[in-house]
């Protein structure tokens, strides 16, 4: 199931949520109702083949933040 992250135009709340493809779209914000809106990740090779899928982005994401965490402890010692 792919996976759809949202943001709330009111108050700036993003969420994520795993939806089917024919599920009707999330409208309102969780937190305080208000409208929301769907964002695109700009990840450039994500609209070529079954790569649609929000997977391959949270990959890459998790990938930085590893990277990031081992520059952390070098700096630490
Ligand atoms: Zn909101």
């Amino acid at each position: 199931m792919p996976t759809y992250h949202y943001k709330c135009e009111k108050c700036g709340y993003e969420f994520e949520i795993e939806q089917k493809i024919s599920d009707a779209p999330r409208k309102r914000c969780p937190k305080c109702r208000g409208k929301v809106f769907r964002v695109i990740h700009p990840v450039g090779h994500i609209l070529k083949g079954s790569g649609f899928y929000a997977t391959d982005y949270r990959k890459e994401d998790y990938k930085k933040k590893k990277a990031t965490e081992k520059d952390d402890n070098k700096g630490k010692k």
